[in-house]
């Protein structure tokens, strides 16, 4: 049993964060304890890069964009090894988590084009709430009227050290500290200077910085704020 007072209604929860704040691992560990489904829009934003690269679009693109939009279907499946991306029905889950896709889709995310469409998808995943929204627009844009809105953060140096384990699970098999670090604040600086939907923190979202806590720390904190929601 949770040492913490579940909501006695249906909730949305939104996370958002740079790169490397933690927001999957904690997102997908709060929706858990609260028996909530978890929503990765990121993977959604790196589905429409799969697709436009497939289909030889550039992300400047804007027409492109938008009959690709007017054609693709993007579904989130959960299954025991967590969430599946299925773009027009074909598995894309393994090669949406490249450093080259990670560039495309903050390449295409800034087009409104792209966050028009998915704006609806993302709606109609957490239609039913008891959700967990993990991305960069969660409680600004796509779920203003969350009840509960968290903001991750953690020193850059900290955050490309965690994104850089994740990508080398077999040491020296992928790119070097110094590329995934030098990566990862090119895209939080194009995420934060967007002109639409730019990564901030909501006015009413609650800050954690992860730097020095533990990720399931940072879940208790979350848990101990969302026992306070009547
Ligand atoms: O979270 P993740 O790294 O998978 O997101 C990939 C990219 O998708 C981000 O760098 C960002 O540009 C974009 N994104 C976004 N809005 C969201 C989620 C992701 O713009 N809600």
């Amino acid at each position: 049993m949770s040492a913490f007072k579940l909501p006695s209604r249906p909730l949305i929860v939104t996370i958002d964060g740079p790169a490397g704040a933690g927001k999957t691992t904690v997102s997908k560990l709060l929706a858990k304890k609260l028996g909530y489904r978890y929503l990765d829009t990121g993977a959604l934003y790196r589905g429409v890069a799969v697709a436009a690269k497939q289909a030889g679009i550039s992300a400047e693109d804007d027409p492109a964009l938008e009959a690709l939009c007017g054609r693709i279907k993007l579904d989130l499946i959960a299954d025991d090894d967590g969430l599946r991306l299925l773009l027009n029905g074909a598995d894309i889950t393994r090669q949406i988590r490249t450093p080259e896709i990670s560039m495309m889709a903050s390449a295409v995310s800034a087009r409104p084009v792209v966050r028009a469409f998915l704006l609806a998808t993302q709606r109609d995943l957490a239609a039913p709430k008891a959700v967990v929204a993990e991305g960069r627009d969660m409680g600004t844009v796509v779920f203003p009227q969350a009840e509960a809105k968290f903001f991750l953060d953690a020193d850059p140096a900290i955050r490309a050290q965690r994104r850089y384990e994740e990508l080398n699970p077999k040491a020296d098999a992928g790119p070097s500290l110094t590329t995934v670090e030098s990566e990862m604040r090119q895209r939080d600086r194009k995420d934060a200077t967007r002109a639409v939907a730019p990564l901030q923190p909501a006015a009413d979202a609650i800050r954690i910085d992860s730097s020095r806590l533990s990720l399931a720390e940072v879940v208790d904190e979350m848990l101990r704020h969302i026992a306070t929601i009547a």
